[in-house]
């Protein structure tokens, strides 16, 4: 069972798909004026891992998400820079796709443009005017009637008058109330246009959101996503045009999701130097953060905080995340090296060996501890995609496999008596959590910072020593013998001499 905060209902929901075993999804894309920035990129790597979470669960996923690139900010940047409002356009969305691609954002499954939409938007706008839900103004400016939608301001829970109290800008006198908004604006001279029933002109900014829906996933879909600050006026607005034109309250989007925003507080950071250098020029922009730290560092810092819930973004918060980070991918490592052994044939089931009982029911363990951390992992996915839990559970499988392998590199597991299939089902669980929060997909950085990391090349230097007392034992030179024992005793190692031979263990 899926459980959602739905933003409409203000509660969670148990998530019923509207088609069995699908999940379609709308999240609203970026206006690509500028390079993204952090802020930009927390709802696509939220419903990113949203994504994979479905398609792990076995839903087929359908996902859109759009590009704004008729906007006034590209006609502006476009002016600034001399060029053409495509060639803005362009440019940043290539800038988009290199740095979703750095953070493991799978593609959607198309991102309409609203320079490619026009037809749908326009026929849109005009089942507006003919339904009465919009009206054309002399010149060729359309706007939609918000006292002619019932039940406006639903999903953000605002009546007309608080969201005139709290508008800002100088009413347009010939709107026939100040809360009508724009669905076309006739064309300015310098600007870009397409033809209309109204003359020459361009979309208002909320048109392409419920034109694009429509065409691509339908009268009704799962999930709308995108951050808190859409909700008004933006989501409100694609709610009163969709449902207006499709004459049904019910349709359009069923659960709507929302991001927190990603916020910045310097105070912390004046302990960095590094953080002030990139923090004094405002927000981080996604490839500005990039040239510093993987983006797998900085994917699960951004999923390491609830998606609800504000998200504190410094540069302290990546180098802890790096170190978190850090830690995750020496337990990918100790299994990569254990699957390793296991397919060279030096980790074999033996039933043949005594200690087999013991340290096979010690895998046993381990494994058993990884079904119940990934059972919880789930549950908290499944439970309005707390990412944050879930992270924990990844984490703490990664102490129980660092454990594992002390445990080995100290002699208390013997090799030849491992069972291959269980620490393999214990990777197999690690990596099924990697491949849902979406690390570990680019190559893994190797941190080996002391012996616990090197289980290898300390058995091979503990062999060695033991192998030369051996000698000496045989020699009955018990001097050198009991110097050796005595010499790693000091080192923190108990040597313990059995009828199998001298075994070894730390303090
Ligand atoms: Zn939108």
């Amino acid at each position: 069972m899926i459980k959602v905060f739905n933003t409409m209902s203000r509660t969670k929901e148990i998530f019923k798909p509207l088609k069995t075993g699908e999940v379609s999804i709308y999240c609203c894309g970026v206006t690509p004026y500028n390079a993204p920035h952090i802020g930009n990129a927390r709802p696509f790597v939220v419903w990113d891992v949203i994504r994979r979470f479905f398609a792990k669960s076995g839903y087929k996923v359908h996902y859109v998400q759009n590009f704004t690139d008729v906007d006034d900010k590209i006609i502006k940047a476009a002016k600034d820079a001399g060029v053409t409002w495509k060639e803005v356009a362009e440019k940043n969305i290539a800038t988009y796709f290199k740095s979703m691609d750095a953070l493991n954002v799978r593609r959607a499954d198309i991102y309409p443009r609203v320079s490619e939409t026009m037809d749908d938007i326009i026929q849109m706008v005009q089942t507006l005017v003919d339904k009465g839900f919009a009206y054309v103004l002399e010149g060729g400016d359309v706007f939609c009637s918000v006292e002619k939608i019932p039940n406006y301001g639903k999903l953000s829970r605002r009546t007309l008058s608080d969201m005139m109290a709290g508008a800002r800008v100088a009413v347009d006198e010939r709107k026939h109330h100040p809360m009508d908004f724009a669905l076309w604006k006739s064309a300015k001279p310098g600007e870009p246009s397409w033809e209309s029933p109204w003359g020459k002109g361009r979309p208002g900014w909320h048109i392409e959101c419920s034109a694009m829906s429509l065409k691509f996933l339908g009268e009704r879909f799962d999930f709308h996503g995108g951050g808190s600050d859409l909700i008004f006026p933006h989501h409100e607005n694609e709610i009163a045009q969709s449902q207006s034109a499709i004459g049904d309250e019910n349709s359009f989007a069923r659960y709507w999701v929302h991001n927190g925003f990603i916020t910045k507080n310097n105070d912390k950071l004046s302990k960095s130097n590094r953080a002030q250098e990139i923090s004094a020029k405002g927000f981080f922009t996604v490839e500005e953060v990039l040239a510093k730290y993987p983006g797998e560092v900085v994917r699960l810092l951004l999923l390491q905080t609830h998606y609800r819930n504000p998200l504190e973004f410094n540069e302290e918060r990546v180098i802890e995340a790096q170190e978190f980070f850090g830690k995750l991918a020496r337990a990918y490592w100790q299994l990569d090296e254990m699957a390793r052994k296991i397919h060279a044939g030096e980790f074999v089931k033996d039933t043949a060996e005594k200690n087999f009982a013991i340290t096979v029911s010690r895998a046993g363990g381990l494994c058993e501890e990884g079904e119940r951390l990934l059972a919880n992992f789930y549950d908290a996915m499944s439970d309005d995609f707390n990412t944050a839990l879930a992270i924990t559970n990844m984490f703490e499988l990664a102490g129980e496999i660092g454990d594992y392998c002390k445990d080995l590199a100290a002699g208390k597991i013997l090799p030849v008596s491992i069972d291959g299939d269980i620490i393999l089902r214990v990777r197999d669980i690690y990596l099924e959590m990697a491949g849902v929060i979406g690390i570990f997909e680019q190559p893994v950085p190797v941190e080996k910072t002391d012996d616990d990391d090197q289980p290898e090349l300390v058995g091979a230097l503990m062999k060695i020593i033991l192998d030369l007392r051996q000698d000496a034992r045989a020699a009955k030179n018990w001097t050198t013998a009991d110097k050796i024992r005595d010499a790693l005793n000091a080192a923190g190692i108990v040597v313990e001499d059995t009828p199998d031979g001298a075994k070894w263990h730390r303090q």
